[in-house]
């Protein structure tokens, strides 16, 4: 379908759906026995400090956009519960009516600072997945920083040879052309990564070059994971610390996988002094070969980036999510939170 096309047709549904929630649809359905038997699983990424999500709206959200998506929960009468109960509650039959649970992936500095404050607000618990390789090694996430720097940049045009690696002349405007070169710049850095003094000098001299503001990326912790005592203090503010592997990686082989997952919990674990036993898939990347490697490690539910609504006969490994982004208009989410999105099948794209 070409983009014309594409666009009008997802107006026509955006329409359509709000003329179904205009006449009271979403709120018959939300009250329904069919979605008293499902539950919504919400997945969230970044919270923005700054400007990231003008950057990366699929994985930053303001924290006004987080509020106003709280108070789309809490006016519709959504009942907002930990992730291990929701689940068991889930399989046994008895969720209540309208149930969601939120989870946070990756373990951003940025929850503790701009969604833990709403969360407490709003009085809602929370689940957050942290891979634990950032949050030991302190420093902004590599690959990350490098793509935020090169849009930072992108009222350029470079040169050709203007930065190592570089393949001809690069229009940083072009967001292709951009994530093509930070891919290369990626490989570069990690050359260097057995020297983590030279690699900082490194990204910061490309910084320099490119006239962005490094010490301010450092400083403001954009794109710094939790520190372990940070971790430790979500947990005691009664927030729930999952597993997300150390390195954020899911090796086929077992021992690699299975290893990823023990160094993980065994971190998590001595800052939460509680256990992790629930899991998500690093980028979504879901092989049937992990199953029985997650059941051998305990892990009691691991989540996805499948969209749609848990049912109680279905895998507890394979827990389907809604992964909300700045770039869902208000009348999808809700039509998710209401079942409407999984009754009518409104998928990604939507
Ligand atoms: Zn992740």
């Amino acid at each position: 379908m070409d983009e014309t096309l594409h666009n009008a047709a997802r107006h026509i549904r955006h329409g359509a759906l709000a003329g179904l929630r205009a006449v009271g649809g979403f709120r018959w359905i939300a009250a329904s026995g069919w979605r008293r038997r499902r539950l919504l699983i919400l997945c969230y990424h970044g919270v923005s400090l700054k400007d990231e999500h003008e950057w990366h709206q699929e994985l930053f959200v303001t924290p006004a956009f987080l509020r106003r998506r709280f108070e789309i929960l809490r006016d519709g009468g959504y009942v907002v519960l930990p992730l291990g109960e929701a689940v068991r509650s889930l399989r046994r039959g008895s969720l209540p009516p309208r149930s969601v649970v939120l989870t946070f992936d990756d373990g951003f500095h940025n929850f503790l600072a701009a969604a833990v404050p709403l969360l407490e607000e709003f009085g809602y618990p929370a689940t957050n997945y942290v891979s634990s390789y950032y949050c030991v090694n302190q420093r902004p996430i590599l690959r990350l920083t490098l793509r935020y720097m090169l849009w930072c940049a992108r009222s350029q045009k470079l040169a050709p040879d203007f930065l190592p690696g570089q393949d001809g002349a690069v229009d940083l405007q072009d967001r292709q052309q951009r994530e093509k070169l930070a891919a290369i710049l990626f490989d570069e850095a990690q050359m260097l990564s057995s020297d983590r003094e030279a690699q900082r000098a490194w990204v910061s001299k490309i910084a320099k070059q490119l006239g962005v503001d490094w010490s301010n990326i450092v400083r403001s912790r954009i794109f710094h994971l939790m520190t372990p005592a940070e971790v430790a203090e979500i947990a005691r503010r009664g927030f729930d610390v999952q597993l997300h592997t150390h390195r954020h990686r899911t090796p086929r082989d077992k021992s690699t996988f299975c290893h990823e997952v023990l160094e993980n919990r065994r971190i998590l674990e001595a800052q939460a002094g509680r256990p992790a036993t629930h899991f998500c898939y690093p980028s979504g990347d879901v092989d049937p070969v992990f199953l029985p490697w997650l059941r051998e490690l305990g892990v009691e539910t691991a989540t996805t980036g499948r969209v749609g609504l848990a049912k109680a006969d279905g895998d507890v490994l394979l827990l389907p999510r809604f992964i909300d982004t700045m770039a869902q208009p208000e009348v999808v989410f809700e039509s998710w939170l209401s079942g409407t999105g999984e009754m009518l099948n409104v998928r990604k794209g939507a």
